[in-house]
């Protein structure tokens, strides 16, 4: 395997296995060997031959030491180990009653033990100063009980696979919808919580009409208020201006775009980054392809990349088979519906290989010519798969049905943030730009010596005008091209990174990527240190206009450190 210092350093600290006294025993090859067997072993459920399975085997093992397909985290460290917990996400329900909240406490607790996140709404639980009939006292409210699961998480940290992250959503029609918006403006509180508002249609349309809209009590479903939805609209801008937090996600467009009827459920909440809407009870295990292990010259290799999404398919959806869930309830429902999440990292890469800058009309067109292909051919390798194993159980309830084609997977795409795994594959992350295109690399004692993205490297070297004194210039601009006279414009208009460009660029990648995908995309939109709460809420039109399910905004400098920027740092 060829593999990068970084990707080695993340490797050794996380993902190797180690014995009692802390010894790595285990090399990266045989980390590959270990999740592609462990992975490979649920073809004995559909009577596959020895011979078979290893000829499935080497195909898995292949695609990961080649680093063209990794799986999601939890799969790659507990895979073939006792734990044998290989989901990133889940969604666990939180029901008005002290029973429910503590249950799902506990179940979180489990949950991030083993490297997965969770998502919750809380929009079930009654309002502050609500009567609590049993005490006669009344309810401390949605917040407070995050509170608990805040803590709960910042307990468990240190000895779990890595620092778990929550997802806490609350609809906008939730009596304590401003305490909730607002819960994050101080730097350092819920800190193991991202948070997004459930925007609902009514509220759209209350706002378009400049109207007021009904806060509904859970418990018993009264009306008890209402708000005007421009002053909601503003402070949730207000707030993500400030401190990048609330996000928002379209949760009508949600549930009108989930390929399963209301009969199965209703969706109410995604995992920690967004990606990944579930139903209560669900989990979703993800992986993603390595596009810019996909250009040959300057073209796709589509061929390659349609037998890496066969494999993908077929790794995933045996991955729902090997998987140890953390309780009964998930385990039954995430086998109903056996959903995946295939998605895609190193799309800058891809671009940067291509000669076309991220920020304009032909990266939008790859960006979703390549979406639309993972998409069509992800659905004919799931199909296949129901040929020989069936269709998912749940599938009489599904968009599939009434086409009658079979399905093996509810869904089989997610966009993930890859931030870990991207490391390992020596990536630029998910669908973002490049972050920074030179910084500061720490090395043994205590000097400091300048690294630049290989591909800019590369063509500085060739075009004769790479010095150490020219990386650390773009180094003091942090890290962008921008204004360096004496690189060569064509190289500054492809080596864009994420704060050179505008909010619209950034949404229209999303977009794009989010037409072709079954469940949701990883994203931020990053805005620069002068952007308004009017171009937060212009944004806001923007993704839902362009078909977005959830939007997050960043203004640059607002907020020192995000939940999973800090995960990555411990
Ligand atoms: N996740 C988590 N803790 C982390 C990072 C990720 O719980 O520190 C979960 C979370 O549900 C997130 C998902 O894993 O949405 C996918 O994140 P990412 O793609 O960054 O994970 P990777 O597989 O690269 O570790």
């Amino acid at each position: 395997m060829r593999l990068s210092e970084n990707a080695l350093i993340v490797l050794k600290s996380r993902y190797l296995q180690k014995d009692s006294d802390g010894n790595i025993i285990e090399t990266p090859e045989q980390l590959i060997e270990r999740v592609a067997k462990a992975i490979a072993k649920a073809d004995e459920n559909y009577s596959a031959t020895k011979e078979e399975i290893e000829k499935t085997t080497n195909e898995f093992m292949d695609v990961m030491s080649e680093l063209k397909f990794l799986p999601n985290t939890p799969t790659l460290v507990n895979a073939g180990r006792p734990l044998g917990q290989l989901s990133a996400c889940f969604v666990l329900p939180i029901n008005d009653s002290m029973d429910s909240i503590f249950d799902a406490v506990k179940a979180t607790a489990l949950i991030h033990k083993s490297g997965g996140g969770t998502g919750f709404s809380f929009s079930r639980l009654r309002p502050k100063n609500d009567i609590v009939s049993s005490t006669m006292g009344v309810s401390s409210g949605p917040v407070s009980f995050m509170k608990v699961f805040d803590c709960a998480t910042e307990a468990i940290k240190q000895g779990g696979v890595r620092r778990g992250a929550n997802m806490g959503i609350l609809r906008v029609d939730h009596p304590d919808i401003l305490d909730f918006i607002h819960c994050k403006d101080k730097e350092g509180e819920f800190s193991n919580f991202n948070i997004s508002v459930a925007i609902t249609n009514k509220f759209l349309d209350a706002l378009k009409n400049d109207e007021e809209y009904e806060l509904i009590n859970p418990r018993n479903k009264e009306v008890v208020g209402k708000l005007k939805a421009s002053f909601v609209w503003d402070e949730i801008a207000k707030s993500a201006h400030k401190s990048g937090e609330p996000g928002i996600i379209f949760i009508d467009r949600i549930n009108e775009k989930h390929p399963l009827s209301k009969e199965v459920g209703e969706i109410e909440s995604t995992n920690p980054c967004g990606e990944q809407p579930l139903l209560p009870f669900e989990s979703c295990n993800l992986g993603s392809i390595n596009l810019g292990k996909f250009v040959k010259g300057k073209s796709i290799d589509w061929d390659n990349l349609k037998k890496t999404v066969f494999t993908a398919v077929h790794f995933l959806d045996n991955v729902i088979d090997v998987n140890i869930y953390p309780l009964k309830k998930i385990e039954e429902n995430t086998k109903k519906n056996r959903k995946v999440g295939l998605g895609v990292m190193g799309f800058a890469d891809m671009l940067i290989d291509l000669g076309i800058p991220y920020d304009s009309k032909e990266a939008i067109k790859l960006a979703e010519d390549v979406m639309c292909f993972i998409q069509k051919i992800s659905k004919e390798a799931s199909s296949e798969l129901a040929k020989k194993r069936g269709n998912f159980p749940n599938y009489k309830y599904s968009i599939y049905s009434k086409e009658n084609i079979p399905m093996r997977n509810a869904t089989t795409t997610t966009i993930a943030p890859t931030g870990s795994i991207s490391m390992i594959a020596d990536a630029s992350s998910g669908i973002e730009p490049i972050f920074a295109l030179a910084y500061y690399k720490q090395v043994l004692d205590g000097k400091r010596l300048p690294y630049v993205y290989e591909r800019l490297f590369n063509v500085l070297k060739d075009r004769g005008i790479y010095t150490e004194k020219l990386a650390e210039r773009i180094i003091d601009n942090r890290g962008s091209l921008k204004g360096i006279e004496e690189i060569p414009e064509d190289i500054r208009k492809l080596f864009v990174t994420a704060m050179d460009i505008t909010y619209k660029a950034h949404i229209d990648i999303q977009a794009a990527f989010q037409k072709y995908t079954d469940n949701a995309v990883s994203k931020t939109i990053n805005m620069p240190n002068s952007a308004t709460v009017v171009d937060v809420k212009e944004a806001y039109n923007y993704a839902y206009k362009n078909g977005l399910k959830g939007i997050t905004v960043y203004r640059d400098g607002s907020r020192q450190e995000q939940v999973l920027v800090v995960a990555k740092k411990e």
